[in-house]
């Protein structure tokens, strides 16, 4: 029998039905929490996750909503609570890119941006928040009142030219996570981060499809790989969990070591 450190705990993973997002759903499955996997399009996608986390015998629901829209985020939270009564753990993950050179980026960019990848944590977190207080501790399951979960990126310390409403959304996200981890601490709620480095996933694939962009990356890697959805899983499931019950309001960086600038290794 595996560790199951999320036994009997739901979790509701948002942009779950491909990369990052699947990998978190399916590690927290394995440690014995139900999910959820939010979609915003594709339902085959998220299917196919709530199969394979019904095979590891845990129950799986998918929803769909765009956690930009008000209306959505509160219409999955109904469904979610008709359906299993509350919440224990939320992973902000849903996130995108819409890159462009400065002086091209328009409005429209910045705010679908900024729409998705930050204001979606704010109206998920709020819902979640609220649960989280009215039913308090239960002590069956965990030691605090309820864990959030921000996906955050290298690039909340790390300036991105060509991408400054992405870099602007995860700068937003740190101190968005450490504001409310500061005020809701006294209710017992845990919020952190995690800050991916370069996985694999669709979100960037150009960086990794042909031997010529992967060898470019690796250059930014000390770790010389690049990483895995089940590499950010891990540790989402451990800060999930009580194992980390002392922690609250961190960033942790699962990077194989992209913030050391890796530049400095050849001089500097
Ligand atoms: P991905 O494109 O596979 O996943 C993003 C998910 O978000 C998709 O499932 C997408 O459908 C969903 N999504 C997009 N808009 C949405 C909306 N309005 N409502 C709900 N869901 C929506 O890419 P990924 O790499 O798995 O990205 C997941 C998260 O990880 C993002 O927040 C991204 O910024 C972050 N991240 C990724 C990397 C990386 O190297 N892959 C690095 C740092 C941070």
């Amino acid at each position: 029998m595996t560790y199951q450190p999320l036994k009997g705990q739901k979790a509701l993973v948002t942009g779950a039905s491909s990369g990052i997002g699947a990998g978190v759903a399916m590690a927290l499955a394995a440690a014995g929490a139900d999910v959820v996997v939010n979609y915003a399009s594709s339902a085959a996608g998220a299917e196919k996750v709530v199969g394979q986390i019904t095979a590891l015998g845990r129950k799986a629901l998918a929803i769909k909503a765009d956690v930009s829209r008000e209306d959505e985020v509160g219409a999955m939270f109904k469904q979610m609570f008709a359906a299993w009564g509350t919440l224990d753990i939320l992973v902000n993950n849903a996130g995108l890119q819409q890159d462009s050179a400065f002086v091209d980026m328009t409005l429209e960019q910045w705010n679908k941006v900024i729409g998705i990848n930050l204001t979606g944590m704010f109206l998920c977190s709020s819902l979640a928040v609220k649960e989280f207080i009215r039913r308090g501790i239960n002590a069956e399951v965990s030691r605090a009142a309820g864990k959030i979960i921000c996906m955050s990126s290298v690039h909340e310390v790390i300036p991105w030219a060509g991408h400054v409403n992405y870099a602007a959304s995860k700068g937003g996200v740190k101190l968005l996570m450490q504001s409310l981890a500061q005020e809701l601490a006294p209710q017992k709620i845990r919020i952190n981060s995690v800050a991916p480095g370069a996985i694999q996933t669709p979100i960037n694939r150009a960086a990794w499809e042909t031997p010529e962009a992967l060898s470019s990356l690796l250059t930014l890697i000390p770790y010389g790989r690049i990483g895995l959805p089940e590499d950010i899983g891990k540790a989402v499931v451990w800060l999930a969990s009580d194992d980390s019950d002392y922690v609250s309001g961190q960033t942790l960086f699962v990077d194989g070591g992209m913030t050391l600038y890796p530049e400095f290794a050849r001089g500097g």
